[in-house]
């Protein structure tokens, strides 16, 4: 399995705003954006953000560019991978845009960060990597896996012994979890009842900008 070997905080940087990729780290003051908001690299302080014109005005192009790299980032998704899901929204009926957010939350790893299970994505992937949870009573290793309605997701029995897993219930009581999924707390285990709404996802995401990025 390839990954993002990009330090995380960059990945902010690079945006131009937080992206929150690093749980409770990303509401401390060790934040790295809070500490260094503009870019990465040689030119960041000059205030380009990747492809940035020198007048400073941005083309629908870097404007659709931006979109589609900040979905990618938000859900630690690939290139190659997220193109995948393009197609897959493409076929599906209804709108583009809102199959492919949909794709993106129903992945395996986003559910268990959505149940509160872990602090981020990335944390969810590694938790789900190493064998702690199975789908439909099923182990499973697969972060990318997507689910759907009725899929259940819980925490494997020979994992619960573990430290992390025994707290994992009152810290996820803590956590928000959205009304699509329905979570067990007490029981670390949580299904997906239905596909999310528009208004249960990311508000800041811009699912158009992306459908005309892969539309060119
Ligand atoms: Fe982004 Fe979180 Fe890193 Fe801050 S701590 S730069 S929000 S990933």
């Amino acid at each position: 399995m390839s990954k993002n070997l990009n330090p995380v905080c960059k990945l902010c940087r690079r945006e131009g705003e937080k992206l929150y990729l690093k749980g409770e780290r990303c509401f401390t003051p060790k934040c790295a954006f809070e500490r260094r908001s503009f870019a990465p690299g040689q030119h960041g302080r000059t205030g380009s953000r990747g492809g940035g014109s020198r007048t400073g005005r941005e083309s629908d192009y870097l404007r659709q560019l931006r979109a589609k790299q900040r979905a990618r980032r938000v859900y630690g998704v690939l290139e190659r991978q997220f193109r995948r899901y393009y197609e897959v929204a493409l076929q599906r009926r209804g709108l583009t845009g809102l199959n492919l957010l949909q794709i993106l939350e129903s992945r395996l790893d986003n559910v268990v960060y959505r149940l509160g299970f872990a602090s981020s994505r990335a944390q969810a992937r590694l938790l789900v990597t190493h064998g702690h949870f199975t789908v439909n009573g099923r182990r499973t290793d697969v972060p990318s896996m997507l689910l759907r309605d009725g899929d259940s997701v819980a925490v494997r029995d020979g994992s619960r012994g573990l430290e992390y897993f025994k707290v994992l219930g009152d810290l996820a009581d803590a956590r928000t979890s959205p009304s699509w999924l329905n979570r067990d707390t007490k029981q670390l285990s949580g299904a997906i009842q239905r596909l999310p709404e528009r208004a249960e996802i990311d508000g800041s995401l811009n699912e158009q900008l992306i459908v005309e990025y892969y539309s060119r």
